[in-house]
């Protein structure tokens, strides 16, 4: 079983051809919701690819709090370790722009989660045989959840995203980290690629179509991304992250779990949505093909 510890939002989609200016009205032409949350994509993208898969989490007693769970059980995820809050679900209001967006995030629910909870929940990690995580909740709640699969030899993924909620003590306590490019030079520097060779078959960067880049111990490695015809990258990360896990857990080596997560991620951009393009296993195979 895979554990992800980690947010749950209801994105609202606005699409626009005009932004609105301080203090000025302009008429959108789509509004829509869709199930996003970097926690719950990840969930979702590892439950597509057929590996059993648990959430840890919080949404709010509202409609949107509703949706959410049913969304993540229709997929096979289970949810019952998502905590329900008397607060607001956690949203992201996303508006897009001929290919450019801004978007605000309102944790709501998910930052309610505290670290006696994960204390509380210490078995339900223990027992996994991998625990993913993202910074979109309390950053203690990260670090305990870290140390708690640390100090049992559960192995972790840390997706540093976004990456201003990282800190340095997160490192010593996580398996694998996960950064994109922008993520790896804000946690290591311009000089990134160095880093990689402190931590071998450990940290991997992923650099968009461009594919993924680590350093196995004598060499480095860019793993070729998958050419795709890309229609909406959200989500990428989180399906690459998912994917990941997956190959992981059933012990397929570093370099060909990456090739995997690629594919997977590849397959994510084609469609609309962060979930909407994820993949199911045969799918991904076809395409490693
Ligand atoms: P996002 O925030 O869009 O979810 P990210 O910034 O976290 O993604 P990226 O490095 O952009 O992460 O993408 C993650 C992975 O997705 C890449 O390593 C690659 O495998 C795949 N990917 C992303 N964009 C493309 C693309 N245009 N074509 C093919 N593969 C892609």
């Amino acid at each position: 079983m895979i554990t992800v510890v980690g947010s749950i939002n209801m994105d609202l989609v606005v699409k626009t051809d005009n932004f609105p200016k301080q203090g000025e009205t302009t008429l959108g032409n789509l509004y829509t919701t869709v199930p996003g949350g970097k926690g719950a994509n990840q969930a979702v993208a590892v439950a597509r690819l057929g590996s059993a898969v648990q959430m840890i989490g919080a949404v709010g007693q509202d409609a949107f709090g509703n949706e959410l769970l049913a969304g993540l059980k229709s997929e096979g995820v289970l949810i019952e370790q998502v905590k329900r809050t008397d607060g607001t679900s956690g949203i992201a209001n996303i508006l897009l722009s001929e290919g450019d967006n801004r978007i605000i995030v309102v944790p709501g629910a998910n930052h309610s989660v505290t670290t006696g909870e994960i204390d509380a929940l210490a078995d339900q990690l223990v027992a996994s045989e991998l625990v993913v995580m993202q910074l979109e909740m309390p950053i203690s709640v990260v670090q305990r959840t870290l140390e708690i699969c640390h100090e049992s030899g559960v192995p972790s993924i840390l997706n540093p995203a976004p990456a201003s909620g990282f800190t340095a003590e997160m490192l010593p306590f996580c398996t694998y980290l996960t950064p994109n490019e922008t993520e790896a030079e804000e946690i290591f520097g311009k000089n990134w690629e160095k880093a990689l060779e402190k931590y071998p078959n450990r940290l991997v960067v992923t650099l968009g179509q461009k594919g993924a880049q680590f350093y196995d111990g004598e060499k480095h490695v860019l793993v070729a991304g998958f050419p795709a015809k890309a229609v909406d990258t959200t989500g990428a990360g989180d399906t690459f992250n998912g994917a990941l896990a997956t190959a992981l857990v059933e012990g397929k080596e570093f370099e060909w779990a990456v090739r995997f997560a690629n594919a997977a991620a590849s397959l994510s951009v084609e469609k609309f949505g962060a979930q909407g393009g994820m993949p199911k296993r045969s799918t991904v195979l076809e395409r490693m093909a």
